[in-house]
């Protein structure tokens, strides 16, 4: 096994894969390193910025210094794991690579790679669907052969997941590749749609792969690397992240943050404290000359997508996924589209989501995007489908949730059993934004541990209908000031005070 999971949080996980470099702590990003001469001295990158594995292009050192080329570790000037790719990139942009699959794989393993990729054939984000049926196919025969040609077991292998935007192709792509014996899996084709900001599509494409591959094998989400979009992706199940962006966006003078990408002359500050920004101002930068700007750029890049990693490994052990994704998603129209298209996939994250071994930490919840969230979603799934009223307890009270928590510490609460001191009283609590909490659940988690803004729009007489139709009880009040909350079979009452009036009322 190359790949351990050490921690959860909604499908995103945090574990280590093992490359015969040694350990690599996963969420994890390499920065695209070119083989011929980089922007950036690879060893750099891991001595000053802290990248554990980083990735070149095996196809482009052939070409360059052809057979004769010595270890990729030598070549780039790096000690730690580095993954190539076969020039399947290139294949998609120019339409034609000088080289084969055989010749690739084998390549590959002279050079020292730790992490190989097949020669695959990328469906891009344009293709249609036949074109996308004959790369899926291409692929998968591609992959088994590929196997059988490689020698050094101590090498690991990545088995692309093609399939474009079509998602039974990529389910599809996903389920055969996952038999095969590969040890990650990078997902074709994001760099097209991401260019279109399509990043609502891409969370469909996450999905469907991942719910196709065994859950042991690395995604490699290939050709992401913006920092604004990486904790969504992490969110989904992405473990793998390579990026170009950074020396990318740098020649264009672009400045990466989370907030988006800015063009360097229309800052008039650096809002960042990496050691580029914090000796250079926007003006400094400016009146460099080009290459050095450029460097100094990409630097900038570089740290604040480190930095972004970083925060994603943090919230991701504290339990805090969702509250970053949904900050990060303010970066653009667009990606806070993607976030709503979680709503989507609610039952996926839940299903993901550690339920136990999880830190207790509150959860906020902002808006009404904020219930697919996987503590809401269990609750609300539970109290329904796995709940019942405590034997005995045949008349429901609903107050409205207190200010106070845990609710069953709160005055409201104290009040009502003190009236109510029967045994056939049921004491439940409903309002946003779990629906209904019945009081003997009300200490549990995340049920007193959570912050919520006021009138987030929850259909909370739906939640308090099903609740109700679930348990069959005798009689059922609703206690609601505003006497807004009618539901069928149950009578709503200003306050509880009136309780023991209307049970008087029903008796002779
Ligand atoms: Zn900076």
């Amino acid at each position: 096994m190359s790949f351990e999971i050490t921690e959860r949080d909604l499908a995103g996980r945090a574990g280590v894969l093992l490359t015969r470099r040694g350990e690599v702590e996963t969420p994890c990003l390499m920065p695209v390193i070119n083989p011929v001469k980089n922007l950036i001295p690879a060893r750099e990158l891991k001595d000053n910025f802290g990248f554990k594995m980083i990735i070149t292009n095996s196809y482009l050192i052939l070409k360059h210094f052809g057979h004769e080329a010595p270890d990729v570790h030598q070549l780039v000037g790096y000690d730690g794991a580095i993954m190539t790719d076969s020039g399947a990139y290139q294949l998609l942009i120019y339409g034609g690579v000088e080289t084969d699959p055989h010749e690739i794989v084998k390549f590959q393993e002279r050079i020292g790679s730790d992490i190989g990729v097949i020669l695959d054939t990328p469906t891009g984000g344009f293709a249609s669907r036949t074109d996308a049926e004959k790369t899926v196919e291409e692929t998968i025969r591609r992959a088994r052969l590929s196997l059988e040609w490689r020698e050094d077991p101590t090498m690991l292998w990545a088995g692309p997941i093609q399939g474009g935007r079509y998602l039974d192709l990529i389910r599809r792509s996903a389920r055969t590749m996952g038999r095969l014996d590969f040890q990650t899996h990078p997902l074709g084709s994001p760099v097209q749609i991401m260019e279109g900001y399509d990043y609502s599509t891409l969370v469909d494409m996450i999905v469907a792969a991942k719910l196709s591959l065994p859950p042991d094998r690395p995604l490699h989400l290939f050709g992401a690397g913006h920092p604004m979009m990486l904790a969504l992706a992490v969110a989904l199940g992405c473990d793998l992240f390579d990026s170009a962006a950074y020396a990318l966006f740098a020649k264009d003078d672009r400045y990466l943050t989370v907030r988006g990408t800015f063009r360097l002359d229309r800052l008039t500050e650096l809002p960042c404290n990496c050691p580029v920004c914090s000796r250079y101002s926007q003006k400094d930068l400016l009146e460099m000359p080009k290459k050095e700007r450029e460097e100094n750029l990409a630097r900038h890049n570089l740290y604040v997508t480190a930095s972004e990693m970083k925060a994603i490994r943090q919230a991701l052990k504290e339990g805090g996924l969702w509250e970053l994704v949904e900050a990060r998603s303010r970066a653009h129209p667009k990606l806070y589209e993607a976030y709503k298209r979680l709503g989507k996939y609610a039952k996926y994250l839940e299903e993901n989501d550690p339920v136990i071994g999880k830190e207790v930490k509150g959860i906020f919840i902002y808006d009404k995007h904020s219930l697919a969230r996987p503590e809401v979603m269990r609750h609300r799934k539970r109290v329904i489908e796995n709940y019942s009223r405590p034997p005995g307890k045949e008349i429901g009270v609903f107050i409205p949730n207190p200010p106070e928590r845990p609710y069953i510490k709160s005055k409201e609460y104290k009040y009502a059993a003190e009236i109510l001191s029967g045994q056939e009283f049921h004491i439940c609590f409903y309002g946003e934004p779990f629906g209904v909490v019945p009081s003997e659940l009300s200490e549990t988690f995340p049920l007193s541990q959570y912050e919520c803004s006021e009138g987030i729009g929850m259909n909370v007489a739906k939640e308090l209908k099903k609740f109700i139709s679930a348990n069959a009880y005798r009689k059922v009040f609703i206690i609601d000031p505003r006497s807004t909350m009618v539901i069928e079979g149950a009578k709503t009452l200003r306050s509880i005070d009136e309780i023991r009036g209307q049970l008087d009322e029903d008796s002779p």
